[in-house]
């Protein structure tokens, strides 16, 4: 008599996955054009998409229509998005050591989000450069009146080595950070180096944070060629410039997570989550931030419908809204789901570029590592296949879900160039190669299949309980 099949459990878990399917899922991906047809549609027709904007909203309403051409069960999920908009933005030296008569020089720069504006007529100040925090707080008294100019450079080495998450981290503190910082000491206007490895005069925005309450100041991103020379003429003596910034800060807008199903046969009430943030910078259009992540999990859904595979649990494609500039749509879902965390098995955020897929990171406890083992052999054939274990989320908008013990999960990219052109005006189409676009696919495809398929969900890592942090 044939053994029950409770008691035909697999040794090794996670095997009762077949590694066939796993492999058709793969090359299904592998040999599609879809995600990069779709991200086409979405920089050529669309274009930039920063939270306010009607680029957004245009993202918005053409994502769901693509889904539902799938075939998936979509909702569009509100959420409150700051707007901030960029106005004109000059600058020029107008006093230096040996300046000529008459002469000033036009330097390259970009407000940064939530930026205030200068005087209509700009304002003209002498700059503080300095180099890093310490040196800030050594020279406070010298703040009051000055443009502070931070001129932390970039480790590209760091980068050039597969650590460009830690390089960013490291000098884009300054950018998030310092004109907040320079504004308490009574800076006048802050402006950053660069954040990244761009040496194509291209200034690179992003987001600066002021603290709840504190006014903001002028603040924006000089290219870095220009800070260079900002940097040597002020070692040689008193540098003035002239700043001229109009960005503005409007009510908050009504924006969407594009909420995408694909119900599982067993659980659909249990929830795989696959994503990018359709929202961009506004200075481009956002094709490796965060297009080609937006894509690259749409297309999960693409291949299991092409397949026919429907997995034991939903996988759910989700298009966040405002990760650049505010994080409300990941906290509108968290929010939601809040209330019944255990139905949330797992969450995938595709948002380091446009790079090759190298395999996967993965904020997973230690017993999950055996059971993943069949996704990274799957994705052995497309040079894959590490497994990359993270104690921390690997993308902004999964960390609050991760925090909360959801198993969380990227695709790891090569990223040695992805900060030549992120947050600058050349993050466009041509910058991405269909073929690493077609790795992440399926990179996504094999991992978020694996999860909703296995009969043990991969383990998160538990969070910390509050009594042990209360002391
Ligand atoms: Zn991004």
């Amino acid at each position: 008599m044939a053994a029950p099949l409770a008691d035909a459990a697999p040794e090794v878990p996670g095997n009762e996955v077949p590694a066939a399917t796993l492999a058709a899922i793969r090359d299904a991906a592998m040999q599609s054009d879809w995600a990069m047809a779709r991200l086409s549609e979405l920089t050529d027709r669309v274009g930039s998409r920063l939270s306010g904007s009607s680029g957004l909203e245009a993202a918005v309403q053409q994502v769901a229509q693509t889904m539902r051409q799938l075939g998936a069960r979509v909702s569009l999920q509100p959420a409150k998005v700051p707007h901030w908009v960029r106005g004109a933005e000059q600058a020029a030296l107008v006093a230096w050591p040996g300046q000529p008569a008459g002469l000033e020089q036009p330097l390259h720069l970009t407000a940064l989000g939530t930026s205030s504006a200068t005087p209509a007529q700009g304002l003209t100040a002498p700059v503080l450069v300095v180099k890093d925090f310490a040196e800030l707080e050594r020279r406070t008294a010298e703040v009051p009146g000055h443009i502070v100019v931070f001129a932390a450079r970039f480790d590209q080495n760091l980068a050039d080595n597969g650590q460009a998450g830690e390089a960013y981290e490291q000098d884009g503190v300054y950018r998030f950070t310092g004109p907040a910082r320079a504004a308490a000491l009574g800076a006048v206007a802050a402006l950053v180096r660069s954040v990244g490895g761009a040496d194509y005069r291209l200034p690179h925005t992003g987001q600066t944070t002021f603290k709840p309450g504190q006014a903001p100041i002028p603040a924006a991103a000089l290219a870095a060629e220009d800070t260079d020379l900002i940097v040597r003429l002020a070692a040689q003596g008193e540098v003035h410039l002239h700043l001229l910034l109009t960005p503005q800060t409007l009510p908050d807008a009504d924006s969407f997570n594009v909420i995408a199903d694909w119900p599982g046969r067993e659980h659909p009430e249990q929830v795989v989550v696959v994503s990018g943030h359709l929202d961009s910078w506004d200075l481009a259009t956002g094709a490796t931030d965060d297009g080609v992540g937006v894509m690259g999990a749409a297309a999960v859904l693409q291949v299991l419908k092409q397949l026919d595979l429907h997995p034991r649990r939903t996988v759910r494609f989700i298009a966040w809204t405002n990760e650049e500039n505010g994080g409300r749509g990941a906290r509108a879902y968290f929010d939601s789901v809040s209330g019944q965390l255990s139905m949330q098995v797992a969450a995938i955020e595709s948002d380091m570029g446009a790079g090759r897929a190298l395999g996967v990171q993965a904020a997973v406890a230690p017993s999950a590592v055996p059971q993943l083992r069949a996704v990274t052999r799957a994705l052995l054939p497309i040079g894959a296949s590490v497994l990359q274990v993270r104690d921390h989320a690997p993308g902004a908008d999964i960390s609050a879900l991760q925090a909360a013990g959801v198993a969380a999960f990227a695709p790891l990219v090569d990223t040695r160039h992805y900060f030549d052109i992120h947050h600058t005006a050349a993050d466009t189409l041509d910058k991405v190669d269909p073929l690493n676009l077609r790795s992440q696919a399926a990179t996504m495809a094999v991992l978020a299949y694996f999860l909703a398929e296995v009969i043990e969900p991969v383990a998160g890592i538990a969070p910390v309980a509050a009594a042990t942090v209360a002391h």
